[in-house]
């Protein structure tokens, strides 16, 4: 069963990108699970944080690893994503977060956040993967004047909190710097962050967990779970795993229905990108805007954009709540028109790409990595808030710690995100209530 329209889980061919175009393809093919298969550990979903937990349950470990996934590895968001390597992974704002788990549990989860840039950069270097890296951080702009002082404010509470260096610039800087904008008032850079071509990177991590001896199936969705005399076994259209361990990394695509320990606990939500063609030096110059910094808004429901490498443009935003084909055609008209508003002298430049994919949110508005419910060796890691690409993989490599029970492996996951995951009041009415804090959210960005 699924929140969204059935035309967002087409899991029978990529989903049409810039990245799909622009990367290079798998040098070996997955396979279809078929017949009964045996494994140490079954992994469902072949993004980031499935294939690096099978890449170092593998190769540090010693564990015979399948990973399922529906589509092709890299078809969910880790295929699909704006790039933005960041020191991100919640929504819940740190002031709330402090008050809610305290300065110390809240500074160990920040830490965890650098360290998984940090993870991903060592990941490209170590494998020699050329995932196009952008360095020198990514910018937070203020959308309207009296996000100005909001800005200000954040550059000093996180330096003072966590011990970081983000610099905040007034409009004058901004646009000496190349990130000039009718509704760009101010800035934050946050010197952590990179861009990437997200997909490189992740068939870069395909190719490793394969090398080390994972066993990656593709068209293989898991319908059906079973627990039974200690094993687990997953059931596929074609064929079956059994495994003593297993690991959902199925994020934003997570089905109900399969995995009982999380059925209305989880809320996946659209986000959608447009990409332009290549923009000229002087079209460039006209905007103002010329570097390759990642950038994004102060908007609840935010814009992220980045110049990429080769001249063109990425736009992205929240996706509405409507992913049947005529609600997606409506929210990449917004977008368009958004980008339009944003970067009114590149109103001419035509999007060469579009597409979306799925998010996910959590109620307590922080991820979530451990053991499912009361099933012994059923874990999760999932929930990264519309971040995702560093802290993904980096906690599938805290995770496979914790399956191979490797000691203080569990306790190395910040205990924020190891807190139980609650049920969604009225879950099966959750994508309407998304919708209705879309709205709140639009009017406080608008108005507020
Ligand atoms: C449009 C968009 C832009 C984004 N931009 C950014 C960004 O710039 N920076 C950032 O940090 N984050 C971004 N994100 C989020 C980020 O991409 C994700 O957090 C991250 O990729 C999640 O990785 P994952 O491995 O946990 O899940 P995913 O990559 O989503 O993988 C889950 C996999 O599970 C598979 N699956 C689901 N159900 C089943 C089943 N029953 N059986 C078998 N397989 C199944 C799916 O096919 C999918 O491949 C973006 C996301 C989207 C959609």
């Amino acid at each position: 069963m699924r929140l969204y329209h059935d035309s967002a889980f087409d899991f029978s061919r990529p989903v049409p990108s810039y990245w799909e175009d622009t990367a290079p393809p798998l040098s070996f093919e997955p396979q279809t699970c078929a017949g009964a298969r045996q494994a140490d550990v079954a992994i469902i979903g072949a993004g980031y944080t499935g294939l690096t937990a099978a890449l170092l349950l593998c190769r540090d470990h010693g564990m015979n690893v399948a990973v399922l996934d529906a589509g092709r590895p890299g078809w969910g968001a880790s295929g699909r994503n704006g790039g933005f390597c960041s020191p991100a992974a919640a929504k819940l704002p740190y002031s709330a977060m402090i008050r809610r788990h305290g300065i110390d549990e809240t500074r160990i989860f920040f830490s965890a956040l650098r360290h998984s840039v940090e993870h991903v950069r060592e990941f490209l270097s170590t494998h020699e993967v050329d995932a196009e890296a952008t360095e020198g951080g990514d910018l937070r702009l203020a959308h309207k004047p009296s996000r100005v002082a909001e800005l200000r404010h954040e550059a000093e509470f996180m330096n003072a909190t966590f011990g970081v260096d983000q610099r905040f610039m007034g409009a004058d800087e901004l646009a000496e710097r190349g990130h000039a904008g009718p509704h760009f008032h101010a800035g934050l850079i946050d010197p952590e962050a990179f861009g990437l071509h997200p997909l490189k990177y992740l068939r870069g991590l395909a190719e490793a967990a394969y090398r080390a001896g994972a066993t990656l199936f593709a068209g293989s969705e898991v319908t059906g779970w079973q627990v039974a005399g200690g094993r687990h076994i997953l059931k596929t259209a074609h064929g079956e795993v059994s495994a003593r361990k297993v690991l959902l990394a199925t994020n934003g695509y997570t089905p109900e229905g399969t995995a009982p320990w999380v059925d209305g606990r989880l809320m996946p939500a659209l986000s959608r990108i447009m990409v332009t063609r290549a923009i000229t030096g002087e079209e460039q110059s006209a905007q103002g805007w010329n570097v390759t910094l990642p950038a994004h808004d102060t908007r609840d429901l935010l814009h992220y954009f980045r110049l990429l490498p080769d001249g063109r443009f990425l736009f992205g935003g929240r996706g509405g709540v409507d992913a049947s084909p005529a609600g997606m055609a409506r929210s990449q008209a917004n977008l368009r028109a958004t980008f339009e508003r944003l970067f009114p002298h590149w109103a001419h430049i035509q999007s060469d790409y579009a597409w979306s994919g799925f998010v996910c949110l959590t109620r307590p508005l922080t991820p979530y990595a451990g053991p499912l419910g009361d099933a012994d060796g059923a874990y999760g890691a999932l929930a990264w808030h519309g971040n995702g690409v560093a802290m993904s993989g980096y906690t599938g490599r805290l995770m496979a710690g914790v399956i191979a029970g490797r000691k203080g492996a569990s306790e190395a996951i910040p205990a924020i995100m190891r807190q139980p995951l609650p049920r969604f009041a009225l879950a099966p009415l959750r994508r309407l209530m998304l919708g209705a804090i879309y709205v709140a959210a639009d009017l406080r960005d608008n108005w507020g």
